[in-house]
């Protein structure tokens, strides 16, 4: 049986398994609302805010200023509950992964990777994705449903709940260490974000809201595989920076991979880029181009890329090919890599070769899938 219907996934549930509301996700006002259906006053409302957003609380006892009756009156009906944890793997390189179960069930995957300067964490917006690119194993996956924005919330929240960086935390973590490791997201997860806009751009201006998780928009990118008609609308909204899943120099190359392509083909798409808000040499939008032997990696795609991006202020971000098992690709050699960027770089181009993170635990792009549908399958008859 399928379950997603005319490439819609499903949206996600309004309430926790227990019938309670999730008030990670509202906004202040929506808050302050809520609370008073149950008498509670509007500053007893942004006190709440201020303990879920800023300390990190993670049940309503933790609130110390808000008296007894109020916390029952939140306990009794609503949910501050942080995802369970199926899973937490750790690559060698310090990359870690979690598999994450959402309270109907429904598992994403949730990925953090230290650097020297930074710490990024890849966040998912779908369980899974209606778009089936075929060099994505996460477009392999059936059961499609739109995270709620309190769900695309609780992954950054989870992550700040492990590595200690609430602020009461963050001035000095287990490890002696000072400040904090998680600095930036990246939407590249599981999922299309633009095909759940609404609570991705909801679940974002809480992220970037100086009292909400205070990461700022310079910190935050969005990647789409080109979803043409939402872009301006997220520059102009978000003001995020932009990834584009670009992956070919031709419509025929780039339909064949990418089934989105035919809905908006690679003219709708760059002129979308030309356009996108706020677009500068400081601020450029990042050109993801998987390297796929044989398929998207000659001398002539290097020269093609060159001149779709000519007038556009870019970075070209080449992806070694993650495998996954009966994908039927395979990646382009170091070499070909090494001449395809040249090429581009000596064209004026500017290009980095990404850095394959976290192989061992397969987190990386494109390898995310979690488990959940099968689970699902068993719960249908075995299908
Ligand atoms: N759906 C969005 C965001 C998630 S994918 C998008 O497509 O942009 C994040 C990035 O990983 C995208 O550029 C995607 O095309 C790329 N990717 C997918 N599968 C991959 C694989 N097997 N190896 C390397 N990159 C992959
Ligand atoms: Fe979906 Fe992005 Fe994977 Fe394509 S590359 S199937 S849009 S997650």
């Amino acid at each position: 049986m399928s379950v997603t219907t005319h490439g819609k996934a499903f949206a996600a549930p309004k309430t926790d398994a227990s019938g309670r509301i999730p008030l990670i996700g509202l906004t202040l006002p929506q808050m302050r609302e809520a609370l008073a259906v149950h008498d509670v006053p509007a500053f007893r409302a942004k006190q709440v805010w201020h303990w879920i957003y800023q300390r990190g609380a993670r049940n309503f006892d933790a609130m110390a200023n808000i008296s007894k009756d109020v916390r029952a009156v939140l306990v009794a009906n609503y949910s501050i509950d942080r995802p369970e944890v199926v899973t937490e793997q750790r690559s060698e390189d310090g990359t870690i992964k979690w598999l994450l179960k959402m309270s109907d069930g429904q598992m994403v995957e949730t990925v953090f990777i230290p650097e020297d300067s930074r710490g990024t964490l890849c966040i998912s917006s779908q369980v899974g994705c209606t778009l089936t690119c075929k060099f994505c194993h996460t477009g392999t996956q059936p059961l499609v449903r739109n995270l709620g924005i309190h769900e695309i919330l609780q992954q950054i929240m989870h992550a700040r709940d492990v590595l200690q960086e609430w602020p009461s935390s963050a001035l000095k973590k287990d490890n002696g260490e000072e400040g904090r490791d998680l600095t930036n997201i990246v939407l590249m997860g599981m999922g299309e974000p633009l095909y759940n806009y609404e609570n991705v751009s909801a679940a974002m201006k809480i992220c970037m809201d100086g009292e909400g998780l205070s990461i700022g928009k310079r910190r935050i990118t969005l990647s789409t595989s080109g979803v043409v008609p939402l872009m301006q609308r997220c520059g102009e909204e978000l003001g995020v920076n932009l990834a584009i899943s670009l992956h070919a120099t031709h419509d025929e190359q780039r339909s064949a991979i990418m089934p989105i392509n035919n809905k908006y083909p690679l003219a709708e798409l760059m002129e979308a880029c030309r356009t996108y808000p706020g677009l500068s040499n400081m601020r450029r939008i990042t050109f993801e181009y998987v390297m796929l032997k044989g398929v998207n990696d000659s001398d002539d795609d290097a020269r093609r890329l060159v001149t779709l991006l000519q007038d556009i202020p870019h970075k070209v971000n080449l992806i070694p090919f993650n495998s996954w098992p009966e994908s039927g690709f395979e990646c382009s050699s170091n070499t070909r890599i090494d001449k395809f960027s040249k090429i581009l770089i000596a064209a004026g181009a500017t290009a980095t070769v990404r850095k394959p993170r976290g192989r061992d635990i397969l987190a990386a792009c494109g390898q995310l899938k979690s488990e959940s549908q099968r689970a699902r399958k068993t719960a249908e008859g075995g299908q």
